[in-house]
């Protein structure tokens, strides 16, 4: 096949096209947005609602494969679109990860620690939730959150009904507060022919939950590093998976806590293009066509720097500056909190 089928269009379908071109594919963006900016580097863009059953079908039938850049695709969509083309990853991946309470009840059946947690569905269950936890904690809505957005610190009982009515009826969880010395994220990849290759794990450094500073190598131990690795492995495998998956971790005295896991190319993976002769968006294209993967090898330190809102201010700077890739993701305005690009800046 040579056609690729990705639903979403933002910044990782734009890469994902990039890399895809350069092995010979051309890509077919579905995206209900009016302009997203994978449609300005891809071959084929349908701009439809995901629930548009005729331009579904059209978009199936034209490519030979279809993957994904973004994890909340309605089931619906996705029942409709698989008995038409092979989807890669499959759907179990994104079950597991659309729902953080199925996300934790399946790593832990794997044996994986995460935060305590508890399901809450009414403020009553909070109040419970709390009690059972302790403070501080934090409440997450089920399903749909990004960027640290649809969460609630909770540090007493006074925080207990504003958190509620944030989630605003929505079914949560209540995670126990993990108190970590840094956090790293695993970028691995399965093949068909089920071989696994991961990168280096990065350190990621949050601002007001959103991802700032990816750097690798991660300050951790070689065993930490290995734990990691494993802890990839293990999901890609219980999951039969095919392509790229993020895996957020929590590295504390006790050992690695999984936070949660991204069943496609992440933010904290775009080291790679620069540190690595095979990034881990030709890494994903390669994994759902059925080509051998990358090794997973880095030739570079490097640190990634999100470019969010009005920080594209500097680019003139960082246009100038030594050892410094920019990557921009041709969105037309910059807004707070939005991300324009990033920034690989080569550690020699
Ligand atoms: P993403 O954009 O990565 O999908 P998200 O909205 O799904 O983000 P999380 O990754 O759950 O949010 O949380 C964002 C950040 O908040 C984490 O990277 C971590 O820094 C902090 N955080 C989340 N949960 C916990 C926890 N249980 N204990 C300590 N810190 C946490
Ligand atoms: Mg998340
Ligand atoms: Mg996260």
């Amino acid at each position: 096949g040579r056609v690729i089928g990705i639903l979403g269009g933002g910044q990782l379908g734009r890469m994902l096209s990039v890399a895809a071109s350069r092995l010979g594919y051309r890509c077919h963006i579905y995206d209900p947005g009016v302009a997203p900016p994978a449609g300005q580097v891809a071959e084929y863009v349908t701009t439809a609602p995901w629930d548009d059953a005729a331009a579904l079908t059209e978009f199936a039938a034209s490519v030979d494969v279809i993957t994904f850049e973004f994890e909340n695709i309605p089931t619906a969509t996705l029942v409709l679109l698989e008995a038409l083309r092979p989807i890669r990853p499959g759907r179990r991946a994104l079950a597991v990860s659309q729902d953080r309470l199925h996300e934790k009840e399946f790593l832990q059946t794997l044996g994986l620690e995460t935060a305590p947690f508890a399901l809450v569905d009414s403020a009553e269950a909070l109040e419970r939730a709390v009690a059972q936890i302790g403070t501080p904690a934090i409440l997450k809505t089920r399903r749909m959150g990004y960027d640290g957005k649809g969460q609630a610190r909770i540090d007493g009982a006074a925080d207990i009904q504003p958190a509620w009515d944030a989630m605003q009826g929505a079914p949560a969880i209540l995670e126990g507060f993990v108190t970590f010395s840094l956090e790293i994220s695993v970028i691995a990849a399965r093949g068909l022919s089920g071989e696994v290759a991961a990168f280096d794990p990065g350190e990621n450094l949050h601002k007001s939950g959103i991802l700032h500073e990816t750097r690798v190598p991660a300050r951790v131990s070689a065993r930490q590093r290995s734990d990691a690795v494993l802890v990839a492995a293990k999901v890609l495998n219980a999951l039969d998976y095919l392509g790229v998956l993020g895996v957020e971790m929590f590295v504390t005295p006790q050992g690695l806590i999984v936070n949660e896991i991204a069943p496609r190319v992440h933010n904290s993976g775009h080291w790679t293009q620069n540190g690595c002769s095979v990034d881990q968006f030709e890494q994903h294209i390669r994994a759902v066509v059925g080509l051998p993967l990358g090794d997973g090898g880095r030739y570079a330190d490097v640190v990634m720097e999100n470019l969010i809102g009005d920080d594209l201010d500097r680019l003139p700077d960082l246009l100038r500056a030594k050892d410094t890739a920019v990557h921009l993701y041709g969105k037309p305005e910059a807004r707070a909190g939005r991300k324009m690009g990033h920034v690989n800046r080569i550690i020699r």
